[in-house]
C-alpha cells in the first residue's frame, strides 16, 4: 500500500518514535510546527475518522493523554492543541493521525475557530440537533 504512515509502521522509511504499543504509535511530525510536534497513529490502517472503527478509536485516543503529558512534562508549554483532519483539502496524509501541538509564547501557529455566538436563535440550534440525531 502506497502509505507513508504504513511506511513508517514498516520501518521502510524512518521516523522519530515516541511510544509504540501492539496497536498505536506516536512519532514526530516532520514538519515540528511547534516544538514536539508529534503524530498518534493507529497501526491499523484507517483513511480518516469516517473509517474508523469504535475499538480502534479507543486504542489510540487513549494513548493521548500519556503523550500530553510527557510533552507538557517534557517542554513545559503553555498550553497544547489536539487536532485531526478528515479528508481533502484539510488532510494530506491519509492514514488517520491526530496532531499533539504543544503551544508556546509567541509561537506563530494559528488556529483559531469563529465565533458566531448571539447569532443563531432557539428553533435554529433545535433544527440542527433534529438533523443530526436523524443520522446517528
Ligand atoms: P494532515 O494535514 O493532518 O494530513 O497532516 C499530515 C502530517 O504528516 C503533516 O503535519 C506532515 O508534516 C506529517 N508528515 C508527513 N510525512 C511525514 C513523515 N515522513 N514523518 C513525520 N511526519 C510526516
Ligand atoms: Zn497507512
Amino acid at each position: 500500500m502506497d502509505c507513508i504512515f504504513c511506511k513508517i509502521l514498516e520501518n521502510e522509511i524512518p521516523s522519530y518514535k515516541i511510544y509504540e504499543d501492539d496497536d498505536v504509535l506516536a512519532f514526530l511530525d516532520i514538519t515540528q510546527g511547534t516544538k514536539g510536534h508529534t503524530l498518534i497513529i493507529p497501526k491499523k490502517h484507517v483513511k480518516n475518522v469516517y473509517e474508523l472503527d469504535e475499538d480502534t478509536a479507543v486504542k489510540v485516543f487513549g494513548v493521548v493523554p500519556k503523550i500530553a503529558k510527557a510533552l507538557k512534562s517534557t517542554f513545559n508549554p503553555i498550553g497544547l492543541n489536539i487536532v485531526n483532519n478528515n479528508d481533502k483539502p484539510l488532510q494530506s496524509v491519509f492514514h488517520f493521525h491526530i496532531h499533539l501541538i504543544p503551544r508556546y509564547e509567541n509561537d506563530g501557529m494559528v488556529l483559531s475557530t469563529l465565533n458566531n455566538y448571539g447569532k443563531f436563535n432557539d428553533d435554529h440550534f433545535n433544527s440542527l440537533v433534529d438533523l443530526i440525531k436523524k443520522e446517528l
